[in-house]
């Protein structure tokens, strides 16, 4: 092989190399709520204590209630839910990610939470739900939420075959 032979097969290598993100490795097919507002209206974290936790202001205590919070302002008093957005200005702040700022009782953002979940394996996935808030969770919506989450991995199985899965 001659010097531009060699070249022009270094090229080729590099390319291929940098297109393998996008074409070589498909990425693992999961039904898992992929943002914080679909997770909540699972009903999984109905009950679970919240807190708007701000710098300089007292913390806000809530509840996820529905699709949203139930507020623990005095004027609210745990009556109404609302969504992340009102539930941050009922705590006096006003930000572009309001989600960034609600925390669970463990310390963890219900932000974090979503990606920390996104991010585990399926076989560890229900356990991990169940400790990952430090707070019991809703059994129903779980039991329910498992099972749709299990049909829809076998159907992404079955089209994108077993092997793939490895479930
Ligand atoms: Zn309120």
């Amino acid at each position: 092989m001659n010097a531009s032979q060699a070249g022009k097969q270094k090229i080729q290598i590099v390319a291929k190399t940098k297109s393998e993100p996008k074409q070589g490795r498909k990425e693992a097919p999961n039904s898992f709520p992929s943002n914080v507002r679909s997770l909540i209206a699972t009903g999984m974290l109905d009950g679970v204590p919240v807190k708007y936790v701000a710098l300089s202001r007292e913390e806000l205590r809530g509840i996820i209630k529905g699709s949203g919070y139930l507020c623990g302002c005095q004027t609210c008093n745990y009556s109404k839910a609302l969504n992340a957005y009102e539930f941050e200005r009922h705590a006096g702040c006003k930000t572009k990610h309001p989600n960034n700022h609600i925390y669970f009782e463990n310390g963890k953002t219900i932000y974090q939470i979503v990606q920390e979940l996104r991010s585990t394996s399926e076989t560890l996935l229900f356990d991990a739900i169940q400790t990952v808030t430090g707070s019991p969770i809703n059994q129903k919506a779980f039991r329910i939420w498992k099972e749709s989450f299990q049909a829809a991995t076998r159907e992404l199985q079955r089209i994108y075959g077993k092997e793939e899965l490895n479930i």
